[in-house]
């Protein structure tokens, strides 16, 4: 018998537990963990502080917005509470792309604004 197994004690069952959970959660929760492990429970935006009690109020922001973007180190995500997750959403489909986040993709170039016929659709028709 040359190898004798390491009788786990508790500190690495929680690990390996944890270890399972992680890959049982990884598509869909694993970027979170991972973010809160990373970065101080606060939000972002209005730098609300979370404690265990409230940190399901605490979401996961994805800064390019392609959940399928989680490097390891984190840059890609940023901790925003309900309503800052919110308004951060709100304000990018409000928003017509500004320059800054025309870059990767190749959007159909915007040859009219698409607020143009905006005016149209307000104005009284008389
Ligand atoms: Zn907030
Ligand atoms: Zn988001």
């Amino acid at each position: 018998m040359p190898s004798k197994k390491p009788t786990p004690n508790s500190d690495k069952l929680d690990q390996i537990v944890a270890a399972a959970r992680r890959e049982r959660d990884q598509r869909e929760l694993g970027y979170r963990e991972q973010a809160l492990k990373l970065y101080p429970w606060i939000c972002g935006r209005c730098s609300r502080e979370f404690t265990r009690a409230n940190l399901h109020e605490l979401t996961v922001h994805h800064r390019d917005h392609n959940h399928d973007n989680n490097p390891p180190d984190g840059s890609n995500w940023e901790l925003l509470c309900l309503y800052c997750h919110d308004n951060e959403h709100a304000r990018y489909l409000d928003e017509p792309v500004s320059g800054a986040a025309a870059g990767g993709k190749s959007e159909p170039a915007a040859t009219h604004s698409p607020f143009a016929n905006l005016k149209d659709l307000l104005k009284p028709r008389s």
